[in-house]
């Protein structure tokens, strides 16, 4: 077989543990078979990170904005015991968020769904993508206990120091809690942009939620800027797509998306998407399913899986033993970057070779071979094998192998 050329490259960013392992095992059994791989390297492994004081991270960033498309593994985000065991001068600061403020994108997160493992939703058919806002609100915020009586004020100066508003808050009788928190225009700008463009790319509506009747100033704000943006920037092309955007109360789009087919995506503000995220992933069957991308607002793409290093499998595979590790997200996620790389250079060989990289994976698990979190779920009577991580990888290459041949 012709191997499928790649004239422009991806930015690759390796990780850590065990999905390093299984980074490996993708590239070499199932892409670099097909595809004359073209990538610019940055080991992002938590020893390369040490050893360059986190300069990788910054460069891989940077070389995902010059490429437009980046792939990513699953990092350490070190805590102190992993500033113990991997013997660090520092607490790096999380590769994720490095390079999501170095591209200003937001997250959108989506389950693969497959029939052997039954969502909890039982009518949900597609899956659901959450995008989150990923600045402010909370996790901005600014707190004070309260211990005596006393007046909480709400005052804003201008630059010169003028005071433009000052409102009370409550005033204390006895003990209490406070809590002041902010967001940007510009910030919440492309977050309405980068949900815009990204549903006219996998062609999905954009259902956007907030609680505007009881938050008037601070959640009004969000539901303005995203019509404004909606009408001005995106109205014309989602018209044409057939797409269609709608604004409702966080808790009417809540009870309507369990009652959807799913396929849509939920705009989320920053906390509402960080649970929401977490309860789709759990009600959709498994965690290690959910895939994410990172978008830009202007354009760029960096694709991973949502799980993490899965160290508990990483310590048992070097005990020697034999382990069973969910490779799809990640094998999803080089199927997005390899496929957005042939979007954009116009390579459509290189996006039909994504599609059933995507696919395969997908069909070995249908067949009923699953790896050990999915073997659990399954109906016993469809379930075939649990296959460690060669006998999965090779499984998988025997059925791209052969969608490759037909
Ligand atoms: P994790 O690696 O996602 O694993 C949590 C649990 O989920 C595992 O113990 C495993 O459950 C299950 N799991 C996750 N992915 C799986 C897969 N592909 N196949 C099978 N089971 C899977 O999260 P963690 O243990 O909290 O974190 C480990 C490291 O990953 C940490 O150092 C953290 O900083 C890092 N992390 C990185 C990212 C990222 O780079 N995006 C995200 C999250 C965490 P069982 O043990 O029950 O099998
Ligand atoms: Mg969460």
């Amino acid at each position: 077989m012709k191997k499928i050329s790649m004239p422009n490259p991806i930015a690759e960013l390796d990780g850590d543990e065990m999905t390093r392992i299984i980074w490996a095992m993708i590239k070499d059994e199932l892409i670099k078979p097909f595809v004359e791989l073209n990538t610019e390297y940055y080991d992002l492994s938590i020893q390369n990170r040490e050893n360059t004081k986190d300069q990788v991270t910054v460069e891989a960033a940077e070389a995902i904005k010059r490429l437009k498309v980046g792939v990513k593994c699953a990092t350490i985000t070190p805590n102190l015991q992993r500033q113990q065991e991997y013997h660090l001068t520092k607490l790096w600061r999380s590769p994720n968020a490095t390079i999501r403020a170095a591209l200003d994108g937001t997250v959108f997160r989506a389950p693969i769904l497959i029939s052997k493992v039954k969502p909890v939703v039982s009518c949900w058919k597609r899956p659901i993508t959450i995008a989150r806002h990923a600045y402010g609100d909370i996790y901005r915020a600014v707190e004070y206990r309260v211990e005596c009586p006393g007046k909480a004020e709400l005052l804003f100066t201008d630059e010169n120091g003028r005071e433009l508003s000052r409102q009370t808050i409550f005033d204390f009788k006895g003990p209490g809690v406070l809590q002041a928190m902010h967001n940007r225009d510009d910030s919440i700008l492309s977050f309405a942009r980068c949900c815009f463009s990204y549903a006219l790319d996998v062609k999905q509506d954009v259902w956007f939620s907030t609680k505007d009747t009881i938050s008037k100033d601070y959640d009004q704000t969000f539901k303005l800027l995203f019509q404004k943006v909606f009408d001005e920037e995106y109205r014309e092309a989602f018209e044409q797509a057939g797409l269609r955007y709608r604004y409702a109360l966080i808790d009417d789009v809540a009870a309507k998306v369990i009652r959807s087919e799913g396929g849509i995506i939920w705009a989320c503000k920053n906390y509402d998407g960080d649970v929401m995220s977490d309860l789709i992933a759990a009600a959709s069957g498994s965690l290690p399913m959910m895939t994410s991308v990172l978008v830009s607002p202007d354009g760029c793409f960096e694709y991973e899986a949502a799980h993490g290093t899965v160290v508990d499998h990483y310590r048992r595979h070097l005990k020697g033993e034999k382990v069973s590790t969910n490779p799809l997200a990640t094998i999803a996620a080089w199927a997005g970057a390899l496929k957005k790389r042939g979007e954009l250079d116009g390579n459509a060989e290189l996006v039909s070779f994504a599609e059933k990289l995507g696919r395969a994976g997908i069909e070995v698990f249908e067949e009923g071979y699953l790896s050990e979190d999915l073997a659990a779920l399954c109906d016993p009577t469809e379930f075939r094998e649990m296959p460690d991580n060669e006998r999965l990888m090779s499984l998988i290459r025997e059925k791209l192998t052969e969608m490759m041949q037909g």
